[in-house]
């Protein structure tokens, strides 16, 4: 691993755009059709670059340097690595960095720190997350529910097999009984859309309580929802009677919750068996982080599936962690095209990302554009 002190740290925004407009959950409003890429670029002596997403500030990105990447992010086979908390920011650039240095990609340095083989090449599960609540302008439940189906259509003709759909209508945007009516016309719809054999899971924003979330399961239970996220804010005890319920019932839907503000003791009800699906953001939570939390959850059985939505490069970099996470079940999908960035070799197939085996994250920044960035709006750090 190369020692090369890191020289110059530039940093912009550069702005990508989603096929379609994205609408709102159960608690925001329109989402929109563009998503921000905040990147930064770490060039060392030796000429070495990495880039990733990164938000930081000139004074902070100036500290790094002079340092090494191996010196910020230390990573060994056999062990969990070690990020300082100063280069927290510049985490994903680093991982690139050390990718870029090694030749190898940053799934093979992450699974190395658990000593896994990787069965290249490597695919991993997606799921198309585009199926918003894009249908309050209508008032037909039907056509309602015909429109989300359309959009899963149109992930089924970009290669997905597996969808989450935005549910918790009756909680900011449209009556309590209606909204809730509307969702489970939306999930039977999508269904049948989809087919028997796609994985389904529906996100609630935290929009529905115990007895809505209950409501909702009995009434989609011919649909074999997949996971439900985020019903309401995690809660051990609601999260307990929700677990006894579906036992009764006979219901298998597994419970995902962790992104955005987590309760602190989430993990201690992941453990208790109250949730079955940890969704750490990414980006926000960390890699690294991450790398830390899949090996506790795998001795627990838990399942990974990182949260990411709004920032592109997501949809690249969570497969990178799937090798060295054994219960890994999904990467989100937020489709999106950024001018600028190009990601060679990956694609989706059969529901899987395709993941290329080149250095780092393996993408391509456009230097030109990136440059023009940086003096836009941008930094620069020497
Ligand atoms: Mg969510």
């Amino acid at each position: 691993m190369s020692n090369s002190s890191i020289v110059s740290i530039e940093w912009a925004n550069f702005e990508g755009r989603r096929p379609r407009s994205a609408g709102c959950n159960a608690r925001l409003g329109e989402h929109g059709v563009t998503v921000q890429v905040p990147l930064a670029r770490i060039t060392c002596a030796d000429g070495s670059r990495g880039f990733g997403p990164c938000r930081t500030t000139p004074a902070a990105a100036q500290e790094l340097i002079g340092r090494s990447a191996h010196d910020l992010l230390s990573h060994e086979a056999g062990r969990l690595p070690v990020l300082e908390d100063a280069a927290r920011a510049l985490e994903f650039p680093l991982w690139d960095l050390l990718g870029q240095q090694s030749g190898q990609p940053v799934y093979q340095l992450a699974a190395a720190t658990r000593k896994h083989t990787v069965a290249e090449p490597l695919r991993v599960p997606c799921y198309d997350t585009s199926l918003y609540i894009d249908d309050l302008h209508l008032s037909s439940e039907q056509e309602a529910a015909q429109l989300i189906a359309d959009e899963a259509r149109q992930g089924l003709a970009r290669n997905h097999t597996a969808f989450k759909i935005k549910v918790g209508r009756g909680a900011r945007h449209m009556p309590i009984q209606e909204g809730t009516d509307r969702d489970i016309a939306v999930i039977h719809a999508v269904r049948e859309a989809v087919g028997p054999d796609a994985a389904i899971m529906i996100d609630a924003n935290n929009g529905y309580n115990l007895n809505l979330t209950k409501q909702v399961l009995a009434a989609t239970a011919d649909c074999h929802l997949f996971w439900l996220e985020e019903a309401f804010h995690e809660d051990a005890v609601l999260y307990g009677d929700l677990c006894e319920w579906m036992n009764n019932e006979d219901l298998y839907v597994l419970v995902a919750d962790g992104e955005g503000l987590a309760a602190p003791t989430l993990l201690d009800w992941a453990e208790q068996g109250v949730i079955d699906v940890v969704q750490y953001d990414i980006f926000g939570y960390g890699l690294t982080n991450w790398l830390h939390t899949a090996a506790k959850l795998d001795a627990l059985g838990i399942h990974t599936a990182p949260h990411h939505y709004g920032r592109h490069l997501g949809n690249y970099i969570s497969g990178h962690l799937a090798t060295a996470a054994d219960q890994f079940l999904f990467v989100e999908w937020d489709e999106a095209t950024t001018p600028g960035i190009a990601a060679p070799g990956y694609a989706i197939v059969d529901g899987h990302v395709m993941v290329p085996d080149s250095p780092g994250f393996g993408l391509a920044l456009d230097a030109e554009r990136f440059a023009h960035a940086v003096a836009n709006g941008g930094f620069r750090v020497n």
